[in-house]
């Protein structure tokens, strides 16, 4: 067999929309090749009228010349508006690549992403045009082999008019190295009308070849004799495509499935998440077991509102090192450059660059390149908006780092773009949490605080007095109780009112607690009454601190008001004695103070054996 000239792969006529004449220009000079005829339109009207007339195989959308979100609903329009079979192919900007998940809705199934290598949309346009080969051709052919019938199909492909075919012989169509075995696979019998499949070469008019796989069934009259043969031919490549189509199909949808496994996964882990830490790490761990995904890295905003590699995982552990590298030194190129794929993904844009040339940094390339790396898709991780107009806020940015270059499906973006949004929503739980968690201490504090003077209220002391208490007892170690009050407070009422006197009580609780020591606690026990709760503190100590705060608030000038004066009454808690009869001695203690002249310490009389009592001034 003699080598045929290469078929030259046509895609016949193509309409491209976009308004930008410069990029028109580029295309018509790079694809020249690819395409037959082309028309140039810039509007999406004009593109449907055109698309109306019903000549269009390839609709090229120039989306770079198109604004977001403004434009997706005509775009969307014309999509939906083409004829069955008419291909879209949209040219969409890398650092928008949400434009996709606005039109593959409408049937948008193939996308070149800018800034593309001419390479890559001339490859393109070749395997659209493939699709176009893949015309279902019909004919039927006479006894002797000629054409009596043929469907428009068949014109197309080939070239001709019906004029100039039918009543002519079929072989006037073949190269001759196919004639013989198409006249032996077309002898049939009444018995066993069909033929074998048979891959045989056909001429077209302007004497291009191409490969068309045959069948035919032939049709006999009740005599046993040969009527018709009605023959199917399909382009090879059809098969060949199609064949690789299920395929590929198959493998989207195995990958589909753990993807949406891991995603199901993670959702359930968010909601007992704690911190970002743990998200990220929890985030990258899972993402980077998905088939495709070589690894992913966690983005995350500081409190400067810079943005921070917060964690990153490769598939493989040992590269771990190189790859946080690779990751860093990405971050920063994209934090220094001020455009671009990556600064647009900071920006708070879904991108997708499905080569590492687009990314740009040499360094950081040949690393990713070197772990497989050969496409990266970034989902911004966008603070939940409430209000429609609001402008969304980046809180950081997921980069999945995918091991091929391919046309992502629909559904493969749709999942990837819904995973920053459900690591938006795993960052909301975490402040939920963390607001949950200070509203607790808050409304502890409410619970437990007095709220004029902030001291602890009578439940936490006698929750604290009792803890405090048990392990006085168990341990051995001493604990001491404080009864002060204010002295002739009804008069600091009556002389400067109420509300001066709230004031006075405010004074005492801070300059008694700037007395205390951490392990203490300064309880408000009521009205101007208040209770020292000291923890490890003998009673000697425990007199030393109540002069201490007694002389204090002695000194200190209270605007507004004379100064005031405290009377108090100290009780060691002895082994086996109750808390009870220890604020009771401490009670009888301050009453006796009051009566000896106020503004003064008196130790409680407790045991006999107390030689604390010679302390008492
Ligand atoms: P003594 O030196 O004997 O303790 O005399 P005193 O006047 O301090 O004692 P008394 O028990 O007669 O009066 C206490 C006053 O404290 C009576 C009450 O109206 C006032 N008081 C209680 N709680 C508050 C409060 O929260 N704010 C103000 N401004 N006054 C209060
Ligand atoms: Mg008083
Ligand atoms: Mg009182």
């Amino acid at each position: 067999m003699t080598k045929q000239p290469k078929e030259k792969k046509h895609v016949r006529e193509v309409l491209f929309v976009g308004a930008d004449p410069g990029r028109s220009q580029q295309f018509e000079t790079e694809c020249k090749a690819q395409i037959g005829r082309r028309h140039f339109v810039a509007s999406t009207q004009d593109a449907v009228t055109l698309l109306k007339q019903g000549h269009i195989d390839l609709l090229i959308l120039d989306l770079e010349s198109f604004s977001r979100p403004g434009d997706v609903r005509a775009l969307g329009e014309l999509i939906s508006s083409r004829r069955a079979g008419v291909e879209t192919l949209a040219l969409c900007p890398a650092n928008a690549a949400a434009w996709l998940l606005d039109l593959m809705p409408h049937g948008l199934q193939h996308y070149c992403l800018s800034p593309y290598l001419s390479s890559e949309l001339t490859r393109r346009l070749e395997d659209m045009a493939r699709k176009v080969d893949a015309f279902d051709m019909t004919q039927r052919l006479d006894d002797r082999g000629d054409i009596v019938d043929i469907n428009s199909a068949w014109l197309d492909a080939m070239g001709y008019t019906i004029d100039e075919v039918i009543g002519t012989p079929f072989e006037n169509y073949l190269v001759p190295e196919s004639c013989s075995a198409v006249q032996k696979a077309l002898v049939t019998t009444s018995s066993n009308p069909s033929t074998n499949t048979l891959v045989c070469q056909l001429r077209r008019k302007d004497g291009s070849i191409f490969d068309v796989a045959l069948n035919g069934v032939a049709t006999y009259n009740t005599h046993g004799e040969h009527l018709q043969t009605r023959c199917e031919l399909r382009g090879v490549n059809y098969f060949l495509a199609d064949k690789w189509k299920s395929e590929s199909l198959l493998q989207v949808e195995r990958e589909l499935k753990v993807l949406l496994l891991v995603r199901s996964k993670l959702q359930q882990a968010l909601m007992g998440i704690k911190d970002v830490n743990e998200l990220s790490f929890l985030m990258c761990h899972e993402l980077r077991k998905c088939p495709g995904i070589v690894g992913v890295a966690f983005l995350h905003k500081d409190e400067h509102d810079v943005m921070q590699l917060d964690a990153c995982m490769s598939r493989d552990d040992e590269e771990r090192d190189s790859f946080a590298e690779g990751c860093e030194d990405m971050l920063q190129s994209a934090r220094d450059k001020a455009s671009g794929v990556l600064s647009a993904l900071i920006g708070g844009e879904f991108v997708i660059a499905d080569s590492l040339a687009k990314i740009g940094g040499q360094k950081e390339n040949r690393l990713f390149h070197a772990m497989g790396v050969r496409t990266i898709v970034g989902t911004p991780i966008l603070a939940e908006s409430i209000m429609f107009d609001e402008a969304a806020n980046t809180l950081g940015a997921l980069c999945l780092m995918l091991d091929r270059r391919r046309n992502l499906p629909h559904e493969w973006l749709e999942v990837l773009s819904e995973l920053g949004a459900l690591a938006s929503f795993g960052l909301s739980i975490i402040e939920w949490n963390h607001e949950k968690a200070d509203f607790m201490r808050q409304l502890r504090d409410m619970a437990m605080t007095d709220t004029l003077t902030g001291a602890a209220n009578r439940r936490s002391a006698n929750q604290f007095m009792s803890r405090e208490y048990d392990h006085s007892q168990q341990e051995g170690v001493p604990l001491t109780l404080i009864m002060m009050d204010v002295d002739k407070f009804k008069k600091i009422n009556d002389t400067y009112g109420h509300e001066q006197g709230d004031q006075v009580l405010k004074v005492i609780t801070r300059v008694a607690k700037d007395m205390l020591r951490e392990s203490d606690l300064l309880v408000r026990w009521g009205g101007e009454e208040f209770l020292v709760v000291a923890p490890k503190t003998s009673a000697a100590e425990g007199f030393a601190l109540a002069e201490s705060i007694r002389l204090a608030i002695e000194k200190t000038p209270i605007e507004g008001c004379h100064n005031v004066t405290v009377s108090m009454g100290i009780s060691l808690i002895a082994a086996g004695q109750s808390i009870e009869d220890a604020l009771g001695g401490a009670d009888a203690a301050l009453y006796r103070a009051k009566e000896s002249g106020r503004n003064r310490c008196i130790m409680a009389e407790v045991t006999p054996t107390d030689d604390t009592k010679s302390l008492n001034p």
